[in-house]
């Protein structure tokens, strides 16, 4: 289409400079003469004109040719001034005759020109705009078009570790598979589903699987997409969308990210939500005029489902949800296992073992380790991945980018190497904490000098209050080894009081584990579902307690410091032995640690 027309103008452009060129040459070829008024009766008195043609404002014609040359005369034009010649013309023997004008030409350059020049111009600025604002000439009819997939190859077996989820859906399928089954006997089917739970689960993996089992069209949409720069072409899109859906019933119509088109009404005044209400209105207007019974199932997908308008989730339109969680261990594994189809890996992977050294990573993360395995296997000239790529592509994905070549002074050095054995030592002492896997002062990222890998055995969804302890505890051994050794203290523990004041909040404020505040939740009111930062509302408490809660968070933070401190003045000669070995090393494996304990026990 678009080559096609881009064509047909250039046609346009090339005619009209050919009729250019062509008069050109006409008017240059046959030489006329323009000559004054005065002139012009100068040579008719003297006889030497034969023939003149006169328009209204024009005389043109002939001279009378020399005798002696066989040729006819020159050709001359001149401004006509007087209206009446007709008598002297017949006086000199002239012929002559009226002429009604030949305007063509002079249209052509005057009036058609100009207009072919602008039609030009403004079509190029269309192509313009259009390159960078999709479909201004299409009124947001293209967009859907594109996002049909008749083929999807996605099936269930790509998502794995969702179980549940992929349970929920299987109705969906078999609806879509046989609505007629369905219909007939009259039941209920699923209409709106909204697919929920945190970034990079798999919500439109599992959509596009819903969609590759059942076989039918899937229409896809992101949120944003539908919110444009002019208002009203999103509600356009909207009403497009699904009557293209209804044509190829049965088919999924899936708009992932909800929550961008979906926000509640009034939320942020920004201004100019105008268009995304129009177009929120318009989804709504669609979801409750269109029958079930033509098959056309509508998924969605959020991240962020308690800011969505309510009127989204009312019966009859989003009504089911799924939970799309983060995958426990087993979930983690076929999840890896999924991805290592793709790669060659060695026979004997220890899948179970790198699925639990990922706790709390999603499906997204999980793609990416295998493929940073990959990359690093190639890196390393290997034939197969092994299981020390996986070690270390999960360190660089957990702490950021290994740079062995960033340079720190001794100074520092020795600082982080202390700080790091002395969150190990403190691990390795309190019962209930994560064993220690490794401890290193080779930088990585921009935040971390050193890093203590802790590697939980297992999944935890419940922790004891002594739990929640040690790990503060834990948290300050880095600083409490800095104060022991050198007396004075640095920036480096900022992270980790950050974190062990998280921990020390929540245990006040949501696990109601205080001694003097009793068993009493002091969350906000509208809690995000998947506990984001800065997601939490206006508290529900008064500034006194407020003030409480402050005192209580200081008074655990300085009791586990203390706690920290005991325990490394009392393993004294092993934290000196450790941080010797760890500067001389740059990395001391969990066993190492151990077995220089069980030396100065000895
Ligand atoms: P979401 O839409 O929930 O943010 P995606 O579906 O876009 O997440 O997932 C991104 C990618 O991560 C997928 O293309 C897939 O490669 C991988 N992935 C995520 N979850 C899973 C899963 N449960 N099983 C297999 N791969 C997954
Ligand atoms: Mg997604
Ligand atoms: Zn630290």
């Amino acid at each position: 289409m678009e080559k096609h027309h881009k064509f047909s103008l250039w046609y346009v452009v090339l005619a009209i400079w050919g009729v250019l060129i062509v008069h050109n040459i006409f008017a240059t070829a046959v030489a006329v003469q323009t000559i004054p008024y005065s002139r012009f009766l100068n040579l008719l008195k003297e006889n030497k004109i034969s023939e003149v043609a006169i328009t209204a404002n024009e005389i043109h014609g002939r001279m009378r040719a020399d005798d002696k040359s066989g040729d006819k005369g020159e050709l001359f034009r001149t401004v006509r001034v007087d209206p009446e010649i007709s008598q002297l013309l017949e006086d000199h023997n002239v012929v002559f005759k009226g002429e009604i004008e030949s305007t063509f030409f002079r249209d052509l350059l005057s009036w058609i020109l100009p207009v072919f020049f602008f039609v030009g111009i403004w079509y190029f600025m269309m192509k313009r705009i259009q390159g960078q604002q999709q479909g201004f000439m299409t009124l947001g009819k293209n967009k859907a078009k594109i996002y049909v997939e008749d083929e999807v190859g996605v099936t269930f077996t790509d998502v794995a570790g969702v179980e549940e989820a992929k349970q929920e859906l299987v109705e969906v399928i078999d609806f879509l598979k046989t609505p007629e089954r369905f219909t007939a006997i009259g039941g209920k089917v699923p209409r709106g589903i909204l697919l929920v739970g945190p970034p990079g689960t798999g919500k439109t993996l599992l959509a596009k699987a819903v969609a590759g089992e059942s076989g039918v069209p899937f229409f896809s949409m992101s949120g944003s997409e539908f919110v444009e720069m002019f208002v009203g072409l999103g509600a356009a899109r909207v009403r497009d969308l699904f009557a293209q859906a209804k044509q190829k019933a049965p088919c999924i119509i899936f708009i992932d990210e909800l929550d961008a088109l979906g926000k509640a009404r009034g939320f942020g005044t920004m201004g100019g939500h105008d268009e995304r209400e129009q177009t929120l209105n318009q989804l709504l207007v669609e979801l409750d005029g269109f029958d079930a019974q033509v098959g056309v199932i509508l998924m969605a997908a959020t991240n962020r489902p308690e800011i969505l308008d309510p009127a989204l989730l009312r019966p009859g339109r989003f009504d089911r949800q799924v939970l799309v969680d983060r995958p426990d261990k087993s979930g983690r594994e076929a999840i890896l296992k999924v991805h290592l189809k793709n790669v060659q890996a060695v026979d004997d992977l220890d899948v179970e073992k790198i699925a639990a050294m990922t706790p709390g990573m999603v499906g997204a993360d999980l793609a990416n380790l295998v493929n940073e395995a990959a990359l690093l296997a190639v890196r390393r000239g290997k034939q197969k991945v092994g299981m020390s790529e996986f070690q270390e592509a999960v360190e660089r994905l957990v702490a950021g980018l290994e740079k062995k070549n960033r340079l720190i002074n001794p100074e520092e050095k020795k600082i982080v190497a202390y700080h790091e054995v002395g969150h190990a030592l403190v691990a390795m002492t309190l019962p209930g904490t994560d064993p220690v896997q490794k401890i290193t002062i080779i930088p990585r990222g921009i935040a971390a000098l050193g890093y203590t890998m802790q590697v939980p055995t297992e999944d935890r969804f419940l922790m004891r209050k002594t739990e929640l302890l040690n790990k503060i505890a834990t948290l300050l051994g880095g600083r409490a080894a800095e104060e022991i050794v050198f007396d004075d203290i640095s920036t480096g523990a900022h992270n980790d009081l950050s974190k062990a004041s998280d921990i020390a909040r929540s245990m006040i404020k949501q696990y109601g584990m205080s001694d003097t505040m009793g068993q009493v939740y002091h969350g906000s009111s509208q809690r995000s579902l998947f506990l984001q930062p800065g997601m939490e509302g206006p508290p529900e408490y008064s500034q006194a307690t407020a003030e409480r809660i402050d005192n209580e968070v200081r008074e655990i933070i300085q009791k586990q410091y203390q706690v920290a401190k005991k325990i490394l003045e009392e393993r004294r000669e092993l934290l000196e032995k450790s941080t010797q070995k760890l500067l001389h090393q740059e990395t001391i494996a969990g066993d190492e640690l151990k077995a220089l304990a069980e030396e100065i026990k000895a």
